[in-house]
């Protein structure tokens, strides 16, 4: 049984703002890995959560910096949607969930981590998995536990370019 446990929450919680730039358009610069950029299509980007709420926890971004859904171009969203039906597929076929939680935030009262550039969060579920998120502890974990998830779908990720 997978347990949903996502003591980084904190860590996300209590970080710093910092004008460092939007996270989805600073994902195709650098390394893929440290960004947890998984690919590409010619007008969206997927990538892994910093601060999951399950393993596997994608986010599936328009490439155009816009906090507008009905703003973005017919082809765009139609590129968007594909990504993200294909995304899903391929999170079912390596990490086997029992469900899904497919969901988008839009503005900050909505619950929007990033509210200028709009984003599909896919959140994988197991049954016995659980919302209750404790709180004391190690934050430390993390890193090595996003990367490791990160090299398993990585390479499932192929379809998409760079
Ligand atoms: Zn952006």
């Amino acid at each position: 049984m997978q347990v949903l446990w996502a003591p980084w929450r904190m860590a996300y919680i209590g970080a710093e703002k910092t004008d460092a730039g939007c996270i989805f358009c600073r994902a195709l610069e650098g390394d893929p890995r440290d960004r947890l950029l998984l690919g590409a299509s010619a007008a969206s980007i997927v990538m892994l959560n910093r601060y999951p709420y399950a393993s596997g926890h994608l986010m599936v971004a328009p490439r155009r910096h816009t906090a507008s859904l009905p703003d973005l171009p017919a082809d765009e969203h139609a590129d968007l949607a594909e990504t993200l039906r294909r995304a899903l597929r391929t999170l079912d076929r390596v990490l086997h969930p029992e469900g899904c939680n497919l969901g988008m935030n839009l503005g900050t009262c909505a619950g929007a981590g990033v509210r200028d550039h709009l984003h599909w969060h896919i959140v994988p579920r197991w049954s016995g998995d659980t919302n209750f998120m404790p709180v004391m502890a190690d934050v430390r974990v993390m890193p090595e536990h996003l990367l490791a998830t990160y090299d398993r779908l990585r390479p499932a990720f192929d379809w998409l370019t760079r």
